[in-house]
């Protein structure tokens, strides 16, 4: 479910026009048009077509993945600013054109993302589809309410779940069953990461400063309202708005409430749940009431810890650092706390560029109920090769951790785990490239990657580059 959308966006415009508009504005002093610099090197900005495998041939065919919503929205809003920057590059203004061109371009991305936030393939479907992409990994069948176009619906659902398939889920799969809740957030915050990623690598100017706002503040909104009576009263009239039909319910409730009962309760059956308050079927909320004095503490400290998203230059419009060495170092550091199967995650971001190199590095800190564990990815992004005529870019992930063994919250025993992801594109011209990928993981949870187990994947498509 997303919780509430309306009053969030009206608090998060005032928020981002107080503070992020004025202070990007200021701190931002390249031009908004794309920067025609023969150094750039060519960078997949957009995955547009991708096959998932074996993702999309599983339970009958399922659609989209994680990585496929992903690479849709991002799409979306890379486009739609990057056009709506361009547009106004367009008019000479003259004495103060930047300025002008700057303070339009500003305006039109904020009431264009305020406007399309609910509507197919933006950040409210995003979250949907993440969760959605959970239950179609263990073949359940669900539907994103985004689809009826209710712009300003109190909250959207992912409706028509099957209540025997939520007492299978947590049954066989109760970690995974934790993920879902935490799945929609876990999207809008990957989200922001791949569009600072392909802004900082691309050094693209696409001004998406208002929705790395309007993500942080909803999920951190979000998070915050799980732990107030606030849920119990809006719970209430959902129950009773839904009443007997069961397909019209989300699969749900408040995302966090839910998270942290099935954290704490990882062999409670979700019968436990008990029946609807209309006699018809089970009762899926999870109330504020319904949680101990140990949920409700632990589900207050994931609010505080929200407020690390916050820190992240890019909210205020710095692009990082550069140290002057003869080939020129740049970076850029951030931090993010993020909601696991087994607990939570704060991570450090580091994004570096020198030469051909693209590196995007994150140190994860992993708790659970009983300890911390630690965790490394590195990535090497879009490295430029030759090999017998073809223009080659590879991409490549090599990740080790440790995790609470069997993705438990209550354990102390830690498992060793990794994986290596290795991705290659041809360039087809300055513009297109197809591409074939592959990734094998041990057991673990890894953002915006569906198996928790051991998983050996595939994909292959087109994409676009810069
Ligand atoms: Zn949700």
């Amino acid at each position: 479910m997303s919780y509430d959308l309306k009053p969030l966006i009206y608090f998060s415009a005032i928020v981002t026009y107080c503070f992020g508009c004025a202070v990007t504005t200021i701190a931002d002093n390249n031009p908004l048009r794309p920067n025609h610099d023969s150094q750039v090197q060519t960078v997949v900005t957009r995955n547009l077509a991708t096959l998932d495998l074996p993702f999309n041939l599983s339970h009958g065919g399922r659609f989209p993945s994680m990585d496929q919503s992903l690479a849709l929205t991002a799409g979306f809003y890379t486009l739609s600013h990057s056009a709506i920057g361009h547009l106004w590059t367009q008019i000479n203004w003259g004495r103060y054109d930047t300025l002008i061109e700057k303070t339009l371009t500003i305006i039109s991305v904020t009431l264009f993302d305020l406007s399309t936030v609910a509507l197919p393939l933006a950040d409210a479907w995003l979250h949907e589809e993440w969760h959605r992409a959970v239950m179609n990994h263990r073949g359940i069948s669900s539907f994103n309410d985004i689809y009826y176009l209710d712009l300003f619906a109190e909250m959207i659902a992912v409706s028509h779940v099957d209540d025997r398939d939520l007492v299978r889920l947590k049954q066989k799969y109760p970690a995974e069953q934790i993920r879902l809740s935490e799945a929609g957030i876990e999207g809008e915050q990957q989200l922001v990461l791949k569009l600072e990623r392909d802004n900082f690598f691309s050094r693209k100017n696409a001004w998406h400063y208002f929705l790395y706002w309007l993500i942080k503040l909803n999920s951190l909104s979000y998070v915050v309202s799980g732990n107030s009576t606030e849920v119990d009263e809006l719970t209430d009239e959902f129950n009773q708005k839904e009443g007997r039909n069961i397909e019209v319910r989300d699969f749900t409730g408040h995302d966090f409430t839910a998270w942290v009962y099935d954290l704490h309760r990882p062999q409670e059956a979700y019968q436990k749940r008990g029946i609807h308050p209309s006699g018809v079927g089970l009762d899926r909320y999870i109330k504020f009431s319904d949680l101990t004095s140990d949920e409700r503490i632990f589900l207050r400290r994931q609010a505080r810890l929200q407020w690390l998203n916050l820190l992240d230059p890019y909210l205020i419009g710095l692009k990082g650092g550069r140290i002057p060495t003869s080939t020129p170092l740049r970076f850029n550091l951030s931090l993010g706390h993020m909601l696991t199967s087994f607990g939570y995650t704060i991570d450090t971001h580091l994004f570096l560029q020198r030469g051909w190199a693209n590196l995007f590095i994150v140190g994860h800190r992993y708790f659970n109920h009983q300890r911390h564990f630690s965790g490394l990815e590195i990535q090497l992004i879009d490295y430029p090769l030759n090999w017998s005529n073809n223009r080659l870019l590879v991409t490549s992930e090599l990740g080790v951790w440790t995790q609470p063994k069997a993705q438990s919250f209550y354990t102390d025993r830690a498992s060793l785990g990794g994986l290596f992801a290795l991705k290659i594109y041809r360039l087809l011209s300055d513009r297109w490239a197809v591409f074939l990928g592959g990734k094998i993981k041990s057991v673990g949870w890894v953002a915006g990657d569906i198996s928790l187990d051991q998983s050996l994947t595939a994909n292959i498509g087109l994409a676009m580059t810069r």
